[in-house]
C-alpha cells in the first residue's frame, strides 16, 4: 500500500473533476477559511505567540491558501511548513504558496515554535495492516499469475490497524506537548477499529484495489480512537472526533455561505450546493470526522462543543 500510493501520488495530480477524487477544500473555499479561523482564534486566545502553520499532504495547496487568507484577516501571518513527498504536488503547492518550505516527514518540522498543524485526507492514504481471527495472524498479499491477491479470510474476523498513522500521530502529539500548539485532523473514519476497509478509487468510482497498483488511490477508514490513544499517551488533550458537518456548522459555515452568496449572487446556488456537500449527513458531513490534538498549556479549541 505504501509503495503503491507513493508511486500514485508521485506521478500525478489526482484531485478534481479531471482526476480521481475531490476533497473538501477543492469543493469550496469555505472549508479552508473556517480552518484558518479556527487556527487564528486558538492563537489569539493562547496570547498571540509566534507560531508556524504546518500541513500534512497539502494536495494542491488550496486548503492552506484559503486558511492563510482567513488567518491574515485575523492578524496571523505564520511561516508555512509543508510535509509532502510527491514532487508533482510540491510543484503545484509552490505555485500557490511560494514562501513555503517542504519536508519529507513530520519529524523534520522545525522545533522552535508552537505549531498549528492541519491534515485533511492524509491519514487515509497511509498503509494499513490486517490481522485475522483469534490468533491475529497477519493477512499477507500474494502475487501469482501476474496478479496481487490478499489471503482469503472465510468467516474469520479481520482487524485493521495502521502502525504508520499511529507513529506519525505520536510524533505530532509529542511535538505539540513539547512546543505548544495544536493539530486539526479531518478524515473519513470508523467509530472504532475498522474491518477490511481497504478500497481503491479511480475516476470518481470505486475500483479493484488489487489491480494496477500505483495507478489508483488506495485508502482505508481512519481509526480515530487508535490515533487519539497514541496522541494522549504523549500528554496532550484530544477534542472529538466530531462529525465534519457538525464541526463546520459550529464554526459558522452557514453565515459564511450567506455572506458569499450575498457578495456574489451569481454564485449563490453553487455556494449552497457546496455547503450541502460538506455538511449533509448523507454526503460528507457524517462519514468525515474532525479531531483536534491540543497542548495542555493551550486553550480549548472552537468547533467541538
Ligand atoms: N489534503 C489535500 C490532499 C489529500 S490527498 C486535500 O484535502 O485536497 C493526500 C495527500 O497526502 C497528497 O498531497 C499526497 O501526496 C500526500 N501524501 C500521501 N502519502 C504521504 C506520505 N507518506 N508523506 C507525505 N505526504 C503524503
Amino acid at each position: 500500500m505504501a509503495e503503491a500510493n507513493t508511486h500514485y501520488y508521485a506521478t500525478r495530480d489526482p484531485l478534481g473533476a479531471a482526476g480521481d477524487f475531490t476533497t473538501a477544500p477543492e469543493i469550496s473555499q469555505m472549508f479552508g477559511e473556517l480552518i484558518g479561523l479556527w487556527c487564528a482564534d486558538l492563537w489569539q486566545r493562547a496570547g498571540r505567540p509566534l507560531v508556524r502553520y504546518a500541513e500534512l499532504g497539502p494536495g494542491r495547496g488550496t486548503l492552506a491558501a484559503d486558511a492563510l487568507r482567513a488567518m491574515r484577516g485575523a492578524g496571523l501571518d505564520p511561516p508555512v511548513e509543508l510535509v509532502e513527498t510527491s514532487p508533482v504536488l510540491r510543484a503545484l503547492q509552490a505555485q500557490r504558496l511560494p514562501a513555503a518550505r517542504w519536508y519529507d516527514e513530520v519529524a523534520a518540522l522545525p522545533e522552535d515554535r508552537p505549531l498549528l498543524i492541519v491534515a485533511n485526507e492524509f491519514f487515509d492514504a497511509l498503509p494499513i495492516q490486517q490481522h485475522i481471527g483469534a490468533a491475529r495472524r497477519e493477512r499477507m498479499v500474494a502475487y501469482a499469475n501476474g496478479r496481487f491477491m490478499p489471503d482469503p479470510i472465510g468467516d474469520e474476523e479481520v482487524r485493521e490497524s495502521s502502525p504508520a498513522s499511529v507513529a506519525i500521530v505520536a510524533t505530532l502529539a509529542g511535538r505539540i506537548a513539547a512546543q505548544g500548539g495544536a493539530a486539526l485532523i479531518f478524515d473519513y473514519g470508523a467509530e472504532e477499529g475498522g474491518s477490511d476497509t481497504l478500497q481503491a478509487v479511480s475516476r470518481h468510482a470505486f475500483a479493484d484495489p488489487w489491480s494496477d497498483p500505483g495507478s489508483r488511490d488506495l485508502t482505508a477508514l481512519v481509526d480515530f480512537q487508535a490515533l487519539a490513544e497514541a496522541a494522549r499517551a504523549e500528554g496532550v488533550r484530544i477534542f472529538g472526533p466530531r462529525e465534519q458537518g457538525l464541526w463546520l456548522e459550529a464554526m459558522g459555515i452557514d453565515l459564511r455561505a450567506a455572506t458569499l452568496a450575498k457578495t456574489s449572487p451569481e454564485r449563490a446556488s453553487e455556494v449552497e450546493s457546496a455547503r450541502d456537500r460538506l455538511v449533509q449527513p448523507a454526503q460528507m458531513g457524517r462519514l468525515f470526522k474532525a479531531m483536534a490534538i491540543v497542548a495542555r498549556s493551550w486553550p480549548a479549541p472552537a468547533g467541538f462543543a
